[in-house]
């Protein structure tokens, strides 16, 4: 098994290479600030070298049995799984995430994407209807060839193996493009199975989404670049699905299970640093409950451990990497200028211990008395920084819920069956999460509304998305 400390090179044809240009780039622990790998800073022409691989590649791997690519991606999580513990060290390592979470959530959910959609090939159901007496139609739904996988610094096996798994279940080859962030456990995957160009998006992003024999893109990421690749997709007539940000509602109702509440909503706040893209951004308390419940949250939040993400007991990390740290004080200057004021956190902490001194730390930070339009509720900040606002009635808070760019998830925390269902529906947000969140069942659409994206990944529509549905009609 490749370690974190290697040289991360391409993975193409079933080989390690180095990267055409010969460029690599440094990889940074975010806890330490440190540079402790390289990895490739590829072009287009690695792209050029991944897509006749990938050809080559598609001939057999099109023309499998089902029964046989189930097998082998059952293999593949069966080993991810075997490594969990250092598949999980290593995203700790390489992002700054706590090691409880990689082992607990990242790790786990990667296994379990290849096994979903393992055995979701097996069980699917062909189409066919009947024209009167005139045609008997049946539907064939066919692998699309080669598909470009672009995925964030955020969940990078979690998120890479969620678009790896149904690309290749379905009979496609896949060409992967971790960020260049946090790419070591997708080198790590290349041991056990994958087609993997490292290096930037601008170089190796871009080449990818204007390759002409890239035909389908699943694309992870910020909102600006998905717009990019979305253009850049658009004159090639790709299919596109794009998993973007989110500045997710948070609403408690003033008769809702306020310990279920406060515990779910500092986990929806703070999971990961907020840099999660469906953490609860914006929370919204009814005024009757507001005080109690501030004062309550605020008590949940302060005492969440920050420290270093290799420690067990450690349940805030670091933050990925010095842009996004300044990006993060950037808000929280922002948020005071606005008017808001600073309840809990606000401050780099004081180094954490020797080894993390230079690491990038942000502890989780809460502001209130901020107007709802403003900058700060209205933009993605991406980090464990959140705002708590009041309100009075259902159909206000909705107007808040709502008044964003973004629509990707919400939660709802009330007892009152019948408002849960009247305030979800009425939610423009992919998913509503009641008196949950992060409850995910894998084969439940996922995806975003307005600017959080376009498409649904999941279940039955991320193998619809990787394959071509053609209708052949015979006449009677
Ligand atoms: P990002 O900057 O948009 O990057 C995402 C991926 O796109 C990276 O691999 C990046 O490469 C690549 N890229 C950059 N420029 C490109 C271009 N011109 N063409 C093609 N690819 C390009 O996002 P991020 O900062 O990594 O991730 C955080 C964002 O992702 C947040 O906005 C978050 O909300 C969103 N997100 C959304 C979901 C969802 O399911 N909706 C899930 C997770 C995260 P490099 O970084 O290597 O340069």
């Amino acid at each position: 098994m490749r370690t974190e400390a290697d040289k991360i090179q391409n993975f193409i044809d079933g080989q390690f290479i180095e990267p055409v240009g010969g460029k690599y780039l440094d990889n940074i622990e975010p806890a330490t600030g440190k540079s402790y790998s390289q990895v490739a800073d590829s072009d287009s022409r690695d792209v050029d070298l991944a897509v006749v691989a990938a050809e080559k590649a598609f001939v057999d791997w099109s023309c499998t049995p089902a029964a046989e690519r189930s097998k082998i991606l059952l293999r593949i999580a069966d080993l991810i799984e075997r490594d969990l513990e250092k598949f999980a060290r290593a995203e700790s390592i390489d992002t700054g995430k706590p090691l409880s979470l990689a082992r607990g959530l990242d790790i786990p959910r990667a296994v379990a994407n290849f096994r979903f959609f393992a055995t979701a090939i097996l069980h699917t159901e062909s189409e066919a209807h009947i024209t009167d007496n005139v045609a008997f139609n049946y539907t064939t739904r066919q692998p699309r060839g080669i598909a470009g996988l672009i995925s964030p610094w955020n969940l990078p096996l979690y998120l890479l193996s969620w678009k790896i798994a149904p690309a290749i279940a379905v009979g496609n080859i896949a060409i992967a493009k971790p960020s260049e962030l946090t790419p070591v456990t997708a080198y790590m995957l290349c041991e056990i199975a994958q087609d993997v160009v490292h290096g930037t998006g601008p170089n190796v992003g871009a080449a990818i989404t204007a390759h002409p024999k890239i035909n389908t893109i699943s694309f992870t990421g910020g909102t600006v670049t998905g717009r990019k690749v979305a253009e850049a997709c658009a004159p090639l007539f790709k299919k596109v699905s794009l998993e973007l940000g989110g500045k997710n509602p948070n609403i408690v109702f003033a008769d809702a299970d306020l310990e279920a509440a406060i515990a779910g909503s500092v986990r929806s706040s703070f999971a990961n640093q907020g840099q999660i893209c469906l953490c609860g951004s914006r929370v919204f308390a009814e005024r009757s409950a507001y005080k109690d419940f501030v004062d309550r949250f605020i008590e949940k939040a302060s005492k969440l451990k920050v420290g270093d993400p290799l420690d067990e007991k450690t349940e805030q990390g670091a933050i990925v990497n010095k842009t996004q740290l300044d990006k993060i004080k950037f808000y929280v200057d922002l948020a005071q200028e606005e008017g808001g004021k600073i309840a809990l956190g606000g401050k780099a902490p004081k180094p954490i211990n020797d080894r993390c001194r230079y690491g990038y730390f942000f502890p989780p930070t809460i502001i209130t008395d901020l107007p709802v339009s403003c900058r700060t509720n209205r933009e993605e900040i991406f980090g464990p920084v959140i705002t708590i606002t009041p309100f009075d009635n259902e159909e206000e808070v909705i107007g808040y819920a709502n008044d964003t760019d973004y629509g990707l998830a919400s939660s709802v925390w009330t007892q009152n069956l019948n408002r849960a269902h009247r305030v979800a529906e009425q939610i423009h947000t992919g998913t509503v999460w009641v008196n949950c969140w992060l409850v995910r069942d894998l084969r439940v659409p996922f995806g975003g509304m307005k600017a959080s994206g376009v498409g649904r990944e999941g279940g039955e529509e991320a193998l619809r998305f990787f394959t071509e549905a053609k209708n052949i009609c015979i006449a009677k």
